[in-house]
């Protein structure tokens, strides 16, 4: 082989080692895009279940949302990043400054603030106030909360003495609980009827208030945001106004007029709490333990268990978030990285092109030289000389040239190495986030004692159905169920029956309907069943069929038969229905279905 044969071979190789790594680097910028894309998937689910209270973070997570969707350049989403994650930072640099975790002492503060104690108690209630103030984080709040209460009681007996007075020489008054709250003149008039109804003695208010503060954690994001941000006493005197109307709002199923003891308050607040899997068993003991309170300080007791409760939840979803946060922060390290690397790729990319331009040059500067020898030469030897140091002169850069080639491509692998373990790492911990968000979101849908569907899903569910409605028009009926005397069962049997009861029935109305129904447990011994694409007397059928085979189930507890009946309701959306209207109908229909005599249905054209 001549010297030339070898060095065009080499030069060949060289080639097609170079368009090899060309190659390569296109396939991870391929596999880079396709990463990219499961990182948008990520952070729109991220940004879904990070249910924030700081209305800009909200806001940047609905554009980043709106970016995701649209499918905005790489550059514009990772300046997103950057800034929601900037904002990240600063609110947990603000939470460090002053948001420290709500404690049971800071409930009784906020609570304590809330109250203007009658001119007859001002230096007790004086006293109280600084004892609190003073009180350390550790401290046992029960003492306090004992006094509280107390305190209110002797604040009630004192007002009602002098309402009596007031009303003898005929003064109008704002009334009780008005001169009890601080309320703005003509502001945020909402009565609370919660409190109202709460029965005339001192600690039966304190508890429906301090249970009414403790839904804090279960109130709508906005609400809670306002109660977390007031700092004024009448802004919270009106988030609080809103709290009580809000938990004062009967549950639908709730006959009108009834009172609801403060075992049943408590209990409506456990079932609003959306427990994680980890304290469910807590949640479950304190269902129970309020079965079986018999006085007032029991009561106490279990009002301290459930604030405990809200504590540790909240705390879990602080550091939740703090998982969250530093997964984007990681995210946009690694994203800022990647960018550098590939921006790298490209300027030797464009190193390779210029040198190779430049040998190129030289080449053409050499074989001219070659040329002009062969035509200009005297003789044979001199041009023989000519010749060889031309090649040689080209042998020389070729070798530059391929040494430089060499060492770049080497980088080049090495880099793309480097950002493939990188890519990988990214990658398990995008899939191991992303599976514990949808685990946590499928446990978030499903209601822990029956395992059936659980008001949040209703929730998104009946969302669903009525938009399919709207637009399609075919039939939907909507049912909704409440057990006969459930009370009595829980009364004669124990609450653990009861549950065992709600068990046996959820898995009754579960394998009664189609795949294509959706059952859920509303709350307490109450159910929905949405039946689409059948009409108002074919449901009648399935509504009979379903509610026989309950009062048909053979169902024993320590050996003995309990008869379990259940009543129903039934309502088809009609023209300028919304899901608000359809329940209504349904639930007053399944109130004459319990006026007759219960154990049997209803629909809303039936007497
Ligand atoms: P009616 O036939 O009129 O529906 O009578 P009822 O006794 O079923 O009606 P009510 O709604 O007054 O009673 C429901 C009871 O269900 C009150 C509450 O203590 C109990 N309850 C609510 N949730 C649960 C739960 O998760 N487990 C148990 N065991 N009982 C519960
Ligand atoms: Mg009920
Ligand atoms: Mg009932």
């Amino acid at each position: 082989m001549t010297q030339d044969e070898r060095l065009a071979r080499e030069l060949e190789q060289w080639r097609s080692k170079y368009y090899d790594g060309l190659t390569q680097l296109e396939r991870k910028e391929k596999e880079w895009r396709q990463t990219e894309n499961v990182l948008r998937q990520c952070i729109s689910r991220l940004s879904l279940a990070a249910d924030s209270s700081d209305r800009e973070l909200n806001q940047q997570l609905d554009k980043l949302r709106g970016a995701i969707r649209k499918s905005v350049g790489s550059v514009e989403l990772e300046a997103m990043i950057q800034s929601l994650s900037e904002h990240l930072v600063r609110l947990d640099q603000q939470r460090r400054s002053h948001g420290k975790p709500v404690t049971p002492l800071e409930v009784l503060r906020r609570l304590a603030d809330g109250i203007n104690f009658p001119r007859g108690l001002g230096h007790k209630a004086r006293a109280y106030g600084k004892a609190l103030a003073a009180a350390r984080g550790e401290e046992d709040y029960q003492p306090y909360l004992q006094e509280l209460i107390a305190l209110i009681g002797e604040a009630f007996d004192w007002l009602a003495g002098q309402q009596g007075e007031e009303a003898e020489a005929g003064g109008g008054g704002k009334g009780l609980l008005g001169r009890l709250f601080r309320r703005e003149e003509g502001a945020a008039g909402t009565p609370m009827p919660a409190v109202e109804r709460a029965g005339n003695d001192g600690t039966q208010l304190a508890k429906s208030l301090l249970a009414q503060l403790l839904t804090a954690a279960v109130a709508p994001a906005a609400l809670r945001a306002r109660l977390e941000a007031a700092s004024r006493r009448e802004e919270l005197q009106r988030v609080t106004a809103e709290l009580a109307t809000l938990l004062a709002t009967p549950a639908a199923a709730t006959p009108a007029g009834t009172t609801l003891s403060s075992q049943e308050v408590l209990l409506q607040l456990l079932e609003r709490l959306a427990v994680p899997a980890e304290l469910h068993g807590e949640a479950e003991a304190i269902k129970t333990a309020l079965g079986i309170a018999e006085d007032e300080e029991e009561l106490g007791a279990i009002l301290g268990r459930i604030a405990d409760l809200v504590t540790t939840m909240r705390t879990r979803a602080q550091s939740e978030r703090a998982e969250v946060e530093s997964f984007l922060k990681q995210l946009t390290c690694n994203l800022q990285e990647l960018d550098m690397s590939l921006r790298g790729a490209v300027a030797a990319h464009r190193e390779t092109v210029e040198d190779g331009r430049a040998l190129d040059a030289e080449v053409q500067v050499q074989m001219q030289g070659i040329e002009d020898s062969v035509r200009w030469a005297q003789n044979l030897e001199h041009l023989k000389q000519a010749v060889q140091e031309r090649v040689a002169t080209i042998r020389r850069h070729m070798e530059v040239f391929r040494n430089t080639e060499d060492e770049r491509i080497e980088r080049a692998e090495r880099e793309v190495e480097r950002l493939n373990a990188r890519l990988r790492t990214l990658e398990s911990e995008t899939e191991a986030l992303r599976g514990r968000i949808q685990q946590e979101r499928s446990q978030a849908l499903i209601d822990p004692l029956t395992e059936i569907a659980n008001r949040l899903a209703y929730n998104e569910r009946i969302a669903q159905e009525y938009a399919r409605w709207k637009r399609y028009r075919s039939s939907l009926v909507f049912t909704v169920w409440d057990v006969d005397h459930f009370k009595r069962i829980n009364d004669t049997y124990g609450h653990q029956a009861g549950d065992k009861v709600l068990k046996v029935v959820a898995k009754l109305l579960s394998t009664q309907v189609r795949e294509t129904d959706f059952v859920a447990r509303y709350g307490g011994e109450e159910f929905i069943i949405l039946l689409p694409e059948t009409d108002l007397a074919q449901a009648r059928m399935v509504t009979e069929k379903i509610r026989a085979a309950v009062e048909s189930c053979e169902f024993h507890y320590r050996g003995e038969r309990v008869l379990i009946t259940i009543s129903c309701g039934l309502a088809q959306f009609r023209e300028q229905d919304d899901p608000d209207t359809v329940f209504a109908r349904a639930d007053a229909a399944m109130y004459r279905a319990k006026a007759a005599g219960r154990n049997c249905c209803r629909a809303e054209d039936e007497p």
